[in-house]
C-alpha cells in the first residue's frame, strides 16, 4: 500500500473512532478488558474480503461508546465448510457497548450488518459469505437460547478466532472458563492454517 493511501486510511479510520496503529506497530499486548467489553469475530470468504472487513469495522466503531480496538487481518483455511470453499480473511474487535445495548440487541445489529454487506439466507451449511459476524462475548453475560449462545461456544477451539483475539485481548478469560485466550491458543492442536496478513496493523 502506498504511503499516501495508508495515511488516508489511518485518517478515515481514526475519524470513525477506530484505534489504529501506524505501520509496523503491534497491537498493545495485555490491553485492558473491562467487564462490559464486547468481542466480535469477523470473517469473509466471498468478494473483496479485506475491504469488506475494513468497512465493517468502521460500522462497528459507530456502535462503540469508546475507541474500538482491532486486530490485524489474518488469512485462514476454511473449517467445516463445503469442499472448494475459498480461504477466509478474519479479524477480531473489542469495544464498549453503548448504554442500553443488550446482547440480543447487539446480535440483531450484527445480523443486519451481515445482510447489508450482501449475506443471503444460507442454503448450504457454512457456504461462502461476504461477511460473518460472531458475538464472542458481551462482558460477563451468559446465554443459552436458540438465538444466542454466550460466550460463543466454539471460539476457544478455533485458531481463526484465537489468533486475532490474542492480539487485542490475550489475558481475557471468557465467562465460565478458566483459561485465557493466550493459554487456549498455546495449547490448541488443529490443522488450521492461520497466518497474519503482513502490514495490516493499520488496515
Ligand atoms: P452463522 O451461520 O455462523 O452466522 O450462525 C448464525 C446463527 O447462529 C444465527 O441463527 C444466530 O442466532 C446463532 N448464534 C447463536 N449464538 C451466536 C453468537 N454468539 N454469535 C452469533 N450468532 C450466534
Amino acid at each position: 500500500m502506498g504511503g499516501g493511501q495508508e495515511s488516508r486510511r489511518l485518517h478515515d479510520a481514526r475519524r470513525a473512532g477506530v484505534e489504529v496503529k501506524s505501520r509496523g506497530q503491534r497491537p498493545r499486548p495485555g490491553a485492558r478488558t473491562p467487564r462490559s467489553e464486547v468481542i466480535v469475530a469477523l470473517g469473509s470468504n466471498l468478494g473483496d474480503s479485506a475491504n469488506v472487513l475494513r468497512e465493517a469495522v468502521i460500522r462497528l466503531a459507530s456502535l462503540s461508546a469508546r475507541r474500538l480496538r482491532r486486530s490485524s487481518l489474518w488469512r485462514s483455511t476454511p473449517v467445516d465448510c463445503p469442499p472448494g470453499s475459498p480461504p477466509f480473511v478474519n479479524a477480531a474487535v473489542a469495544f464498549e457497548p453503548t448504554a442500553g445495548e443488550t446482547p440480543e440487541s447487539l446480535l440483531a445489529r450484527l445480523q443486519a450488518l451481515e445482510k447489508e454487506f450482501g449475506r443471503r439466507p444460507k442454503t448450504i451449511l457454512n457456504e461462502p459469505r461476504p461477511l460473518d459476524l460472531d458475538l464472542i462475548a458481551f462482558g460477563s453475560e451468559v446465554r443459552a437460547t436458540s438465538e444466542l449462545t454466550l460466550p460463543h461456544p466454539r471460539a476457544h477451539q478455533r485458531r481463526f478466532v484465537l489468533e486475532p483475539l490474542n492480539e487485542i485481548a490475550p489475558a481475557l478469560v471468557l465467562p465460565g472458563q478458566t483459561k485465557s485466550i493466550r493459554e487456549w491458543l498455546a495449547e490448541l492442536r488443529t490443522d488450521e492454517v492461520v497466518r497474519r496478513i503482513p502490514d495490516t496493523n493499520s488496515w
